[in-house]
């Protein structure tokens, strides 16, 4: 008899610690996890890779579901398009009502997306496009934020050898974002101001290949590299610490996006001219609401604040997309006044009153 209890105790014990798994769905502290009328949205992430998916998009994104009255589950693909294949079957399994998908490769991830929608579950495209017009696409302008990038970089350096740095050519939006920065340079470009010296995409956007890339650019050209357009902060560090290794950095702009916490301080020491804000908690808010309201029976056409976007694909999708803020020395007080970013953190090793928020 007494051993009976001990196993029923371990059994409910082994209960308990699975419903506070991290892949298992959570409630908002009411009720039975799972238990009928409670609504689960799954999060298929690529990566973690970025410091703004753990640190903002995620809270966000939780945080709205829980107003909501929905339960969160997630699955990291760990960088690999497969397995987010895998990943997006088993938060259908594991019950989602409606799933937020931050697409490794946009085209890979097709048939995972279709076979939900075919099945009633909801998608949103979570930041990165995903060619279904069935899915409701969630996103900052992202050519806003190249030209935003561009911008910044020709008005310092007008003339000279450019070199692009661009993110993961799997995701659309690298070309989204070289598209913006072509739009702004095209004309000094064409007037012979301004020569392509180097491009590569980035596999996962990763800050080690960023540099090694920058690195050869800058042994080809001897070094005679006057700007950089990076695509995003990550990145934007791993070219710096290769100019850096030439006596460049400070010399030679940079740009990025994300407000890192790393770049929002280049940028105030002066080793990254620009950062494009995009404020994360506004991305995972919108797609939290959105999501909880999908999974409730909502149509697309009902959620409110969407607009049309004509996919490269030739999709109508419908979308919601949030405006970026470019930061740049002269206005990092932005980023403190949001509290996205302490004055610790932000100014560290700068001189007190040489910029804005310092
Ligand atoms: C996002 C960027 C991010 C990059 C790498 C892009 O799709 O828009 O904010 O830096 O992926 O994670």
């Amino acid at each position: 008899m007494k051993h009976l209890r001990l196993l029923f105790v371990i059994l409910l014990l082994g209960l308990v610690a699975a419903a506070c798994g991290d892949d298992t769905p959570s409630t908002d502290g009411e009720g039975d996890p799972g238990a009928e009328g409670d609504l689960v949205v799954g999060v298929s992430w690529n990566n973690y890779n970025e410091e703004r998916w753990a640190k903002s998009d995620e809270p966000a994104i939780k945080a709205a579901l829980d107003a909501a009255g929905a339960s969160y589950i997630s699955t990291d693909a760990g960088s690999s398009a497969e397995q987010q294949l895998a990943d997006v079957e088993q938060l259908i399994s594991q019950g989602a009502d409606a799933l937020i998908i931050l697409a490794q490769d946009g085209t890979a991830v097709l048939p995972a997306v279709q076979s939900a929608l075919d099945q009633g579950i909801p998608v949103v495209a979570y930041d990165r496009l995903i060619e279904n017009p069935g899915a409701l696409y969630i996103t900052f302008d992202n050519v806003e934020v190249g030209r935003m990038q561009a911008r910044e970089i020709l008005e310092l350096v007008p003339e000279g050898n450019y070199v692009f740095i661009k993110g993961n050519a799997a995701d659309a939006n690298a070309d989204f974002l070289r598209g913006g920065q072509q739009e702004i340079l095209q004309a000094a470009i064409d007037a012979g101001d301004i020569v392509n010296v180097g491009e590569s995409y980035t596999d996962n956007w990763d800050p080690a290949v960023a540099q090694t890339n920058m690195e050869q650019f800058l042994t080809q050209n001897n070094n005679e590299v006057d700007a950089v357009v990076a695509s995003n902060d990550g990145m934007a560090g791993g070219v710096v610490a290769a100019l850096e290794a030439q006596g460049l950095a400070g010399i030679v702009p940079v740009s990025g996006q994300d407000g890192d916490a790393a770049a929002l301080n280049r940028v105030a020491l002066g080793t990254q001219a620009v950062s494009v804000w995009k404020d994360a908690r506004e991305l995972g808010k919108a797609a939290g609401e959105a999501a909880a309201e999908l999974a409730k029976g909502t149509p697309l056409s009902s959620i409110s604040g969407t607009t049309s976007f004509e996919s490269p694909g030739g999709n109508t999708m419908t979308a919601i997309l949030l405006a970026p803020i470019p930061i740049t020395q002269d206005n990092l007080s932005v980023v403190l006044d949001a509290d996205w970013i302490d004055a610790a953190t932000l100014c560290q090793g700068v001189e007190a009153g040489s910029v804005d928020g310092c």
